[in-house]
């Protein structure tokens, strides 16, 4: 960032107001990699923390599924559906290789022009990084930035295809996963600890000549939904048709995402899972930040690099060196 930083206060004030301008600035702060930005970042999270009234309501939903199932345009569908009834929308998401691959999701433009275009919509590509935790932890930072601009609906996207969904599902309300009519998930490349962690599987394209595979697809996964082991949250999950791209269907999956808050907010599934996030992430990011200053720490790092080729050689055990290193550490 080559501008002049805006100032904690600024970036509060702003981001309370609901300005998107400095709510991007901070964003970008926290997705920074230097010091003194991330500073400037928490300093921000830990003000408003600290300055908002009872949280408003808020529902963060994961959207997952194979590239080409429709994501962006289910996306811009109940996006649309979601601002024209008053809600305020956000679009995250967390895909780990943006950085390494040209056209990442969100990454291009062209998609969901629509819904970019509205005010109460605000959209943002997956930062960069090719560690997923990184990734993952600044997303994380983001939904609460996002939260308290007053967004209440937050919707996040990742790549049905590999770790990602499981970081998303450790930071929502509800996943979602997006599925194709007609071929099962072995060969939509879903895997089925994916399917499992669905609370609500939706069947897109349901429409032209694809209706009766659509139909298909739904049964399948009715019937391999049986399988799985209830749900903590005693939620049945539902399968659904949707067109993304006509809407069609988009109302009862909104309807059906309601009725799931209304259950786990009744049993109390819904804040506990809240809370059980929020400590899964302080260790994570104490986790992180901990592996940062070990890995860092210059007698550390000579004494790994003196002890490693030994390990290698079998010359040092690697449960005494690894023993070596951390009395350095310590010191
Ligand atoms: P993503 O890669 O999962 O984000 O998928 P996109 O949203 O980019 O959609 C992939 C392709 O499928 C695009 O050409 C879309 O126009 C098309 N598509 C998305 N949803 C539907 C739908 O409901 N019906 C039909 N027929 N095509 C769709």
């Amino acid at each position: 960032m080559r501008k002049i930083l805006p100032t904690v206060e600024a970036l509060v004030a702003g981001i309370l107001a609901g300005n998107r301008v400095l709510l991007a600035q901070a964003i970008t702060l926290v997705e920074s990699t230097r010091p003194e930005h991330i500073a400037l970042a928490q300093e921000v999270i830990g003000q408003l923390a600290a300055q908002q009234e009872p949280a408003k309501p808020t529902l963060r939903i994961g959207i997952t599924g194979a590239p080409g199932s429709g994501k962006s345009t289910f996306i811009e569908a109940l996006g649309m559906h979601l601002v024209e009834n008053g809600h305020k929308v956000a679009v995250l998401a967390i895909d780990p290789s943006s950085s390494l691959r040209h056209g990442s999701i969100l990454g291009d433009k062209t998609r969901m022009e629509r819904l970019s275009a509205q005010d109460r919509a605000f959209i943002r590509p997956s930062p960069a990084g090719d560690a997923l935790g990184g990734v993952a932890r600044k997303t994380r930072e983001t939904i609460f930035l996002v939260e308290a601009a007053g967004y209440d609906t937050i919707l996040i996207e990742t790549v049905g295809v590999g770790q990602s969904e499981i970081a998303v599902h450790s930071m929502t309300d509800l996943f979602l996963l997006l599925l194709l009519p007609g071929a099962g998930d072995e060969l939509q490349g879903i895997k089925r600890g994916i399917v499992e962690m669905a609370d609500l599987l939706v069947v897109n394209k349901a429409d032209g000549d694809r209706v009766p595979l659509a139909n298909q697809a739904r049964m399948h996964y009715l019937n391999a939904l049986h399988l799985f082991p209830a749900k903590t949250s005693t939620w049945i999950p539902q399968v659904l048709p949707c067109s993304a791209q006509s809407g069609e269907g988009i109302l009862k999956i909104w309807e059906t995402i309601m009725l799931y808050a209304e259950h786990t907010r009744q049993n109390g599934f819904f804040d506990e899972n809240r809370s059980q996030q929020a400590l899964f992430w302080l260790k994570e990011t104490l986790q992180a930040a901990l592996m940062h200053q070990f890995y860092t720490h210059p007698a550390v790092k000579n004494l790994l690099q003196q002890l490693e080729p030994n390990v290698v050689a079998g010359k040092v055990s690697p449960f005494a060196a690894a023993e070596a290193i951390l009395k350095v550490w310590d010191k």
